[in-house]
């Protein structure tokens, strides 16, 4: 088996793991010398943490296939280079924006005033980590989270305790103060105490929709927000004017990378019959055509790693095969589930609307419904039956079309002819059952700081403002015509009548001075 020919770097520094009472108190103690550091010095940490990423990719990638079961070149991409861009596009951005932006506002009574909207950190956030990917996403979180000046106690997957120790490893290496950023290994019980305690303002969840809903009542119960990304049951939709051989690569990716556990990886492909035959040979062909291997391997395309037995999901297979569906293979079908090879995406044909499985939201195994449909209105209506709405792809060569289908889809994310792979900029998210909020990008920004508007105004006399008391029937005439005039149709009729209401308005509240 070849290895990665990037040497191995000497180990970092071992992690602190702590536990919950002594994280909170550490992000209680440390967090207001790292919030009141201005965001462009906070980019120092974050940058050695990217450079001590890509120094320790190895490792990184290895313990995280081996750990996963994902393969190893698969790994590298969407984990470390996925983290490293994401860490660079924050180091660049984030002080930008954490700016914030003055304005003014140009009416009577308040054209003196200097407006300024300001981005404050919230405090101590608690990131709560996926075991699918358990090191890309509790990185790229973190780090936005401390970018925006907040302190980080994050609860990695305890599925991936090998992962979470190299991650608190590197954060150490990168040398934020203390206080700042603190690694609280544990399970279900862990997060569930991050998400009661007092000093934690927020949660940023990633995992199941089943735990994320217990998070959310929680943090509901404690009347603290949470930002939850959830599972995603994504949808492809194949026109009748796809690129079958493009679709075909494409979606065999999507459905087979990260062992079919991928948020966004597509596992119900809705095809148009004339395109159908022809597709799903060539998918078929593509599916057969993957490397297994070892997850060190790094001409693996798939690993052996076992899907998770899911007795609901195989009840439900089971049922829509007794019921027509049958697995499609590049020869042919079958129904017989031992003679299928479980270490790639299983395509299920024959399905329909009626049979249980595509009322699933999210099933671990590696199988893909495959629905025939005859137009893109009905392929649009059956994808949004889902209770789930993370990600999507539409394939067509008339792409304009296919950007009209994608925005009648309920989903946070839709690829047009590709699918699957995130870019930094883009607020990643979901609808529905997948979630709530946005990270990342600049729409996302708000989800970690408290917005804050200050208004200020020099002024050098008494003079009341107009809204102020005194209440007078000539103040309600004023504000009446000036209703009409600014907000309702303009005339100059309008305009007269509120000038004069207004210099009664003056001319009568002096007299009273
Ligand atoms: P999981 O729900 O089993 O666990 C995720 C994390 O939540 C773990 O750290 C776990 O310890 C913690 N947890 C579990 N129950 C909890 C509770 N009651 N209170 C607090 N914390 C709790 O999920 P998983 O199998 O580790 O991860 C895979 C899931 O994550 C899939 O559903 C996948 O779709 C989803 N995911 C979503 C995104 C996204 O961007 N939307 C990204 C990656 C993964």
């Amino acid at each position: 088996m070849a290895m990665i020919g990037i040497p191995l770097m000497k180990p970092g520094p071992a992690p602190e793991e702590l536990g919950v009472d002594d994280a909170l108190n550490a992000a209680g103690a440390g967090s207001a010398g790292w919030s009141s550091r201005p965001p462009r010095d906070r980019r120092l940490p974050v940058r050695r943490l990217r450079k001590a990423i890509v120094r320790r990719q190895t490792e990184i990638a290895r313990t995280v296939a081996v750990e996963t079961g994902k393969p190893v070149t698969e790994v590298l991409q969407l984990e470390v280079t996925a983290a490293c861009e994401m860490l660079a596009f924050l180091e660049r951005r984030y002080p930008r924006w954490l700016r914030g932006r003055g304005f003014r506002y140009l009416r009577p009574g308040f054209w003196l005033k200097s407006n300024r909207v300001l981005f404050e950190p919230l405090g101590t956030v608690a990131v709560i980590g996926p075991s699918n990917y358990p090191f890309s996403l509790p990185v790229m979180q973190s780090a936005a989270a401390l970018l925006a000046g907040n302190a980080v106690i994050l609860k990695p997957s305890e599925r991936c305790p090998s992962t979470a120790r190299l991650i608190g490893s590197l954060f150490a290496e990168a040398g934020f103060p203390a206080g700042a950023f603190g690694l609280c290994p544990g399970g279900p019980e862990t997060g569930e105490r991050l998400a009661r305690a007092p000093l934690v303002r927020k949660v940023l969840f990633t995992g199941s929709s089943r735990a994320g809903r217990k998070v959310a009542e929680l943090c509901g119960r404690h009347f603290k927000p949470c930002l939850l990304e959830l599972g995603g049951r994504q949808p492809a939709l194949v026109l009748e004017d796809a690129d079958p051989e493009l679709a075909a690569r494409g979606l065999a990716w999507s459905a087979g990378h990260a062992g079919s556990r991928s948020c966004v990886g597509t596992k119900t492909i809705f095809v148009h019959a004339a395109i159908k035959e022809e597709f799903l040979g060539r998918l078929a062909r593509e599916i057969r055509a993957l490397r297994p291997g070892e997850p060190a391997d790094e001409s693996a395309d798939v690993t052996a790693a076992p899907a998770v037995p899911d007795p609901i999901v195989r009840e439900a297979l089971l049922s829509a095969l007794r019921r027509g569906a049958w697995v499609r293979t590049p020869d042919g079908r079958t129904r017989d589930l031992a003679a299928v090879a479980w270490d790639r995406p299983v395509l299920i044909d024959g399905v329909d609307p009626s049979m249980g499985i595509m009322d699933i939201d999210e099933w671990p195994e590696r199988l893909v419904m495959v629905r025939e449909v005859t137009s893109a209105g009905q392929a649009v209506r059956e994808a949004n039956r889902s209770g789930l709405g993370l990600g999507a792809s539409v394939w067509s060569r008339d792409t304009r079309r296919a950007r009209d289908i994608a925005r009648r889809l309920e989903a946070g994310i839709v690829w047009v002819n590709d699918s699957s792979a995130g870019l930094p900029d883009f607020p990643w998210g979901g609808t529905k059952g997948s979630g709530w909020g946005r990270l990342f990008s600049r729409e996302a920004l708000t989800e970690l700081v408290n917005v804050k508007v200050i208004s200020s105004e020099r002024r050098r006399t008494a003079g009341r403002k107009f809204w102020w008391f005194p209440y007078s029937r000539d103040k309600y005439e004023t504000v009446g015509r000036m209703n009409e005039f600014l907000y309702g149709r303009k005339s100059p009729r309008r305009l007269v009548r509120f000038l004069a209401a207004w210099t009664n308005f003056l001319v009568r509240s002096g007299r009273k001075k």
